[in-house]
């Protein structure tokens, strides 16, 4: 029966798994590497497609009242003093003396030395210097001259080109609170923590949406996006033992918010954020007001009124969500001669949708795979075609990424046009007539429940 790994191992083992298949690369890895940054693979791209196709289809396609923006990473230099995060954007860090490691404060517990072998610092006879502010912005300058007044600044969120879009959006899409504006796009955050993998990169890419409301309605819609979000995890596949929604402490909430909860999933390293979902009242519509001289309001043509927008902003880094749904999916099953590795993605996660393989690669079996292959593509279904190596090994090798069906082309599909197809989370087989295959794989996706 199935068994989850441990701790450490087992991120181990999801590290490995991604290199080896294609999912994720360490970037630069010929040079040595560069801290906390990866490059996706054939895999790891899909994967991270299909997480952004079902936050958009479900945040944005499949509501009236949310419409997407695609704002400039860089921005005026004035939109991050105003948004706070020039002067509060900052995490305390020590230094080592010894080593000259540099750690979050908050951290230490997490965190190594450089020397050999590593030790939590503070433990080591290094001496540590007292917490210093950091700020987690990249600098850069833009124009042909390097000096204070060309200072830009890569984004390190997305939110902000929303509100300083708060109008260009309302008056032409022609919008009245309730009603969101999402946006998915590369951030920049200069994170100095160990990163577990992808959980804690310095590029990453984000998923937010600030849902504009009526100030009386704030409380109703923030719990709306709190179970919304949660909800959209536990569709998606994720097992529900594995998430909790944690409400923010007093002494932890952002500057700008006044209740915050987070979307958190038990990691092999320990309950972990996945997403927040923050009220961030008025604060940026207001500041941004005060400071560009643009009223950011919303005008009700019917009573006649201006009033700034309460904001409700679910926010989730689509990296850590494709980390999560690879570990949520992992699993090594005992069966009677083997261990077989599966991870049981949902299918409308899964990199690939359906294997086609002709049973041998004779008697015209590999021209009809091919035809099959070239249908179903046309469908839309990501399909991946292999002809190598023994059935049962070409079975592996997609349950190990996780293709929840595969199909086989044998002696009955070419006197019957009668395929087999194949579950991976339940290893059965069932004979399908050719001209119903699109239809049982559509029927399969959407009725998929996780075992
Ligand atoms: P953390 O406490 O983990 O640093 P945060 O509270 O600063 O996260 P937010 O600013 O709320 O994060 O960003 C929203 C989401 O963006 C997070 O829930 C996470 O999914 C993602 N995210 C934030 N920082 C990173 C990062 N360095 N790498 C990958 N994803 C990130």
């Amino acid at each position: 029966m199935s068994k989850q790994k441990q701790a450490a191992p087992l991120m181990e083992t999801i590290v490995s798994l991604c290199k080896r298949r294609g999912f994720i690369f360490q970037a630069s890895e010929i040079y040595g590497g560069i801290g906390n940054t990866y490059d996706y693979g054939p895999l790891g791209v899909e994967l991270k497609r299909r997480v952004k196709e079902a936050w958009w289809s479900r945040t944005v396609t499949e509501r009236a009242d949310v419409v997407g923006l695609d704002s400039a990473i860089l921005q005026n230099p004035k939109v991050w003093e105003v948004s706070g995060h020039v002067g509060g954007f900052t995490d305390p860090m020590v230094d080592c003396k010894t080593c000259k490691g540099r750690f979050r404060a908050d951290k230490l517990e997490d965190a190594r030395c450089p020397e050999k072998p590593s030790k939590i610092p503070g433990e080591c006879h290094g001496e540590l210097t007292e917490p210093r502010s950091f700020n987690l912005m990249f600098k850069t300058n833009v124009g042909p001259v390097e000096d204070s007044g060309s200072i830009a600044y890569l984004r390190p969120e997305t939110a902000q080109g929303i509100f300083l879009n708060f109008l260009n959006v309302q008056q032409s899409a022609r919008l009245k609170p309730p009603f969101g504006i999402a946006q998915i796009g590369k951030s920049f955050r200069n994170e100095i923590t160990p990163g577990n993998f992808v959980f804690r990169t310095r590029e990453f890419e984000q998923a937010e949406m600030e849902f504009f409301v009526p100030p009386a309605e704030n409380d109703k819609w923030y719990d709306f996006w709190r179970n919304e979000r949660f909800r959209w995890y536990s569709d998606l596949g994720i097992r529900e033992e594995k998430l909790r929604l944690r409400d923010h402490d007093a002494d932890e909430l952002s500057h700008y918010s006044n209740a915050t909860c987070d979307v958190e999933y038990e990691y092999p390293f320990g309950w972990g954020e996945l997403e927040g979902i923050a009220c961030r009242t008025d604060f940026d519509l207001k500041r941004h007001s005060e400071a560009s001289g643009t009223r950011l309001e919303y005008f009700d043509p019917q009573t006649k009124e201006h009033y700034m927008p309460y904001v409700i902003e679910p926010a989730g880094g689509i990296d850590r969500m494709a980390l999560t749904f690879l570990i949520d999916a992992y699993d090594e099953e005992e069966l009677e001669k083997e261990t077989r590795t599966v991870l049981h993605f949902h299918p409308e996660i899964a990199p690939t949708t359906v294997g086609v393989f002709p049973l041998v690669k004779k008697d015209g079996m590999p021209e009809k795979a091919q035809e099959i292959a070239k249908e179903l593509r046309r469908a839309r279904f990501s399909t991946f075609y292999d002809e190598k190596a023994a059935i049962g090994r070409r079975y592996r090798r997609q349950d190990e990424v996780g293709t929840p069906y595969c199909v086989t082309i044998d002696g009955d599909t070419m006197a019957e046009d009668v395929v087999t197809v194949r579950d991976r989370d339940s290893m059965e087989q069932e004979r399908v007539p050719v001209a119903e295959l699109r239809g049982w794989l559509d029927e399969a996706v959407r009725n998929w429940k996780r075992g």
